[in-house]
């Protein structure tokens, strides 16, 4: 049997649902839904009022930890190359390549590079 994942909705058991409502015949509370796959927030919530629950909750906390943005940034030819996919219409596949969106010079791509979001041509800053 798969590890079920808890939703990180911090008020998840508090939405009396029929499903979230377990335990034994006279025992039953709400509970935080567990599930194998959850769609929203990365995998991490069962819906999108729990996801936003926790924005709600932990946004200021967060933005604190991993810093803010306090300037302006700019696009410029080092940081603007955006994953992106045309259609080959003769072989009805998704040709991948990294686009420049200053200059529009274009790259190939293979699809792993296209799905690593730490792969990038983009320098830092
Ligand atoms: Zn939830």
């Amino acid at each position: 049997m798969s590890e079920l994942k808890l939703c990180q909705g911090p008020k998840c058991h508090q939405y009396q649902t029929k499903d979230r409502l377990k335990g034994m015949k006279d025992n039953k509370t709400y509970q935080t839904r567990r599930r194998s796959n959850f769609y929203y927030g990365n995998n991490n919530f069962c819906s999108w009022v729990c996801l936003n629950d926790w924005h709600s909750i932990y946004i200021e906390q967060a933005l604190d930890h991993f810093g803010r943005t306090t300037e302006v940034k700019h696009l410029t030819e080092q940081n603007a190359w955006q994953k992106t996919y045309d259609w080959d219409n003769r072989t009805d596949d998704r040709v991948y390549v990294y686009r420049n969106g200053i200059t529009k010079e274009e790259r190939p791509l293979t699809r792993e590079q296209y799905r690593d979001t730490n792969y990038t041509l983009n320098e830092r800053g």
